[in-house]
């Protein structure tokens, strides 16, 4: 495990979905800080020949910090700040949302490189949002379907920058 990746996004984009399709059965929960770690998971990541130390996170919220989406929020900062590469998901679906914008915001002030993935894609209904994705200015958006295993060969190259 050469590298360290955060999986994070807002809630129900698919991050766990495709956490537990780069992880497979390898899944460690991580628990030790309640609060900011709550939902936190951590797992040897695999695409390819590829192996990298992997974070899934809660959804990202924008709130004050002593609600639950604050520290959901919190945790998502700490896993950004650790990771070497953060794959920042959206749903393709449904498009980009003010929320993904204002996440897109925060994280091209952060110093991180970012891997932008646009989940959901398998079938024509994503494209629409693929396109949007473009213009989060966060490079060209990697097109994935987590739930049917679409698209690791870009996500593969993406990736590979980092090995
Ligand atoms: P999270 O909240 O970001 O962790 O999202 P989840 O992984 O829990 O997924 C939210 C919902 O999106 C679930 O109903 C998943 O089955 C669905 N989902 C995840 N990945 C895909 C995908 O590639 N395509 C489609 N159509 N649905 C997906
Ligand atoms: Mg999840």
């Amino acid at each position: 495990m050469s590298f360290t990746v955060a999986i994070i996004g807002r809630p129900n984009v698919g991050k766990s979905t495709l956490f537990n399709r780069l992880v497979g059965k390898r899944i460690a929960i991580v628990d030790d800080q309640p609060g900011v770690t709550r939902d936190r998971r951590e797992g040897e990541g695999r695409v390819g020949d590829l192996s990298f130390r992997l974070f899934d996170t809660a959804g990202l919220e924008d709130a004050e910090n002593e609600s639950l989406e604050g520290r959901m929020r919190l945790q998502t900062e700490a896993a950004v700040s650790e990771a070497d590469a953060v794959l920042f998901v959206i749903d393709a679906r449904a498009g980009v949302t003010p929320l993904d914008d204002h996440f897109a915001r925060w994280l091209r002030r952060e110093k991180q490189k970012v891997i932008l993935v646009a989940n959901k894609c398998e079938g024509k209904a994503g494209a629409p949002g693929l396109y949007e994705a473009f213009g989060l200015g966060l490079g060209d958006p990697v097109p994935l379907s987590a739930e049917h295993g679409e698209g690791l060969g870009e996500l593969y190259d993406a990736l590979n920058e980092f090995a």
